[in-house]
């Protein structure tokens, strides 16, 4: 399966911003919009998970809010799949799953429509793509993970443009999914 060289992902990370102290005071933001309008770096981005994905059978591709349905659709044209969006709690207008995780106080919740991966597959367990551009704790994606296979569907991966390391989220997740991190950050 395809991955980057070591130039490659420098060459992508120096393409991403980092906005100390946003949203709150001792993060540190990375800010993908840098990435998205330089179009050299977008297309050696979306050339590298096309030559990544098109061989592997998916059916669907799940975008998580927000900086993930940016990614997700743009992969879908590229490989002529299927979007479905993961959206925050009440905002999704059909009827929903749900599904509640941890935060660091309280707890927060994802929905995705009850009918989305029931369109012309007529596999039983139609094969999913999970993708959002960073994982941190880990609390989104594995939610999002288990509203998938909620839904009748099977996530067979879940993709990160860039994976905090440090902060572990990955270890819980890879208990439910294969991962693939486009960029690690130790
Ligand atoms: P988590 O559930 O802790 O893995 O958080 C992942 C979600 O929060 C993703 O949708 C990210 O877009 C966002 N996020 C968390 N930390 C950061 C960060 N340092 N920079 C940019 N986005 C972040």
């Amino acid at each position: 399966m395809k991955t980057l060289s070591d130039a490659d992902r420098a060459y992508l990370l120096g393409k991403i911003r980092t906005v100390e102290n946003f949203p709150k005071p001792g993060v540190k933001f990375k800010d993908i919009t840098t990435l998205l309008n330089d179009k050299e770096a977008f297309k050696f981005l979306f050339d590298h998970l096309e030559e990544r994905y098109k061989e592997m059978d998916i059916d669907y591709i799940a975008g998580i809010e927000s900086r993930g349905f940016i990614l997700g659709a743009a992969l879908c044209a590229r490989l002529n799949s299927r979007f479905v969006p993961i959206r925050k709690a009440g905002k999704l207008p059909y009827t929903t799953i749900g599904e509640k995780y941890s935060l660091e106080y309280g707890f927060d919740e994802i929905e995705i429509h009850i009918d989305a991966f029931k369109s012309d597959i007529k596999k039983e367990k139609p094969n999913v793509l999970l993708i959002d551009d960073l994982i941190a704790t880990g609390g989104t994606a594995k939610a999002a993970v288990n509203l998938i296979n909620k839904s009748g569907a099977n996530c067979i991966e879940a993709c990160f443009l860039i994976n905090l390391k440090f902060l572990k989220g990955d270890e819980d997740l890879k208990k439910l999914t294969n991962i693939y991190s486009v960029l690690e950050i130790n």
